[in-house]
């Protein structure tokens, strides 16, 4: 992988997708007693490969920077578990996956989708990096090692263990830098007629609705269909089924097998091609065009917020996370606009939020200042946010989302 060159294709990358400025790394809490010390801050740009389409994060962070924090991306929501458990007993249906198959994740986090395989009597290996994170998998029961996937961890459990007839990928291929060697692995472990699971946001949702808050240093791609069939089919990969799911703001899963398995498309494919082509993202000029639409979004969320200053109006935020941090920073909003924010996550209590520097405090603090308005960051989960928050209203609190535009919820 060359800097300033496509890390699928090699292409060299002249085509710009949107600037957001220079901002910290969104999951760099800062300790209270760290308040006045310096935060290294990075780019925070997204260019377009001309000739394969990948989408990808400009090169600036030293990747041992960006791993160091790998073990954040598992606060997970109610209703992602709940997504979690859905998926796997599909899994088990439609594949015929029982007590002599062998499924494999990869991201496994601690265990919050592979213990439904458990609890059903299939054998299962996790492959989670971040080791204190595999513990807590193992801990539960769900077999786990802390190692990185790609070429060498596939071939490594394919002679082992004999390959896997299922193998998850959720919300991890945006991730990892060398997107050759991990997909490569992909190819490397299945069984002949195994299956690949993965699932990404679908980067024609971020365009079509506008989520630039989506960018952060810690994604290297945001993924089309159009991308990743060509960096499957470069790995002997084919995908033969697609979905459309609305988690994270709307997200594809794709199934895909070995080219000679005989796992036949089904009818989902062909429609988000389509869709894609239909919206341009085979072209330049959808991708030319974002950043002019991200602009009114940060104007919008700056008058608004001061507004509510020059009427006295006091104003929270709900979620410290990694979204949030990148619409507060590109926005230039501070302490100056908004008071703390609130998130259930221990580990994010007591510190700041980078760049911006709001307080974090648990979400007990809302009923204690009773603000005015209260801003949902992860607008994806805006309407668990409201249902579990029913109390904010009885004091005349509103909640409030960004994106795609200000929004004051009814
Ligand atoms: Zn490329």
């Amino acid at each position: 992988m060359k800097a300033g060159h496509c890390r699928f294709c090699n292409t060299p990358l002249s085509l710009s997708f949107v600037d957001l400025g220079s901002t910290p790394l969104a999951n760099s809490y800062v300790p209270l007693d760290r308040a006045d010390a310096p935060e290294p801050s990075y780019p925070l740009r997204a260019s377009v490969c001309g000739e394969c389409r990948l989408v990808q994060a400009d090169a600036f962070v030293p990747a041992e920077d960006i791993f160091s924090h790998y073990a954040y991306f598992s606060s997970f929501s109610d209703s992602w578990v709940a997504h979690a458990r859905r998926f796997a007993h599909m899994a088990m249906d439609r594949f015929g996956i029982g007590a002599q198959s062998l499924v494999v994740e990869v991201a496994s986090n601690d265990g919050y989708l592979l213990r439904h395989f458990v609890e059903a009597g299939v054998p299962v290996l996790g492959i989670e990096p971040a080791a204190n994170v595999a513990e807590a998998a193992r801990a539960v029961g769900v077999r786990t090692e802390a190692v990185f996937f790609g070429a060498a961890t596939g071939d490594d459990v394919k002679a082992r263990e004999g390959g896997a007839d299922l193998v998850v990928a959720n919300n991890v291929l945006a991730h990892v830098p060398d997107i050759n060697d991990f997909v490569e692995g992909f190819a490397r472990v299945l069984k002949p007629e195994g299956v690949i699971s993965i699932e990404f946001p679908h980067l024609l949702r971020l365009i079509e609705d506008v989520q630039f808050d989506t960018v952060y240093h810690e994604h290297f791609y945001y993924l089309s269909l159009l991308a990743v069939e060509k960096v499957m089919a470069a790995h002997g990969l084919r995908v033969f089924d697609v979905e459309e799911w609305p988690t994270h703001g709307g997200s594809l899963r794709v199934f895909a097998c070995l080219k000679g398995a005989s796992h036949v498309e089904q009818p989902g494919v062909a429609k988000v091609r389509a869709d894609e082509a239909a919206a341009g993202l085979d072209r330049d000029e959808i991708y030319a065009d974002f950043q002019r639409r991200v602009t009114p979004i940060r104007e919008g969320l700056l008058a608004f917020l001061r507004q509510a200053k020059a009427e006295g109006k006091r104003v929270a935020a709900y979620g410290a996370a990694a979204k949030g941090n990148t619409l507060l920073n590109f926005s230039g909003v501070g302490t100056d606009l908004i008071d703390y924010v609130v998130d259930r996550n221990p580990h994010k209590q007591g510190h700041l939020l980078p760049g911006s520097h709001l307080p974090v405090h648990a979400p007990e603090k809302l009923a204690e200042t009773k603000p005015d308005y209260v801003l949902i960051l992860p607008w994806n989960i805006k309407d668990e946010v409201v249902a579990s928050h029913a109390h904010v209203r009885d004091w005349g609190g509103r909640f409030v989302i960004a994106v795609p535009r200000l929004t004051v919820l009814p």
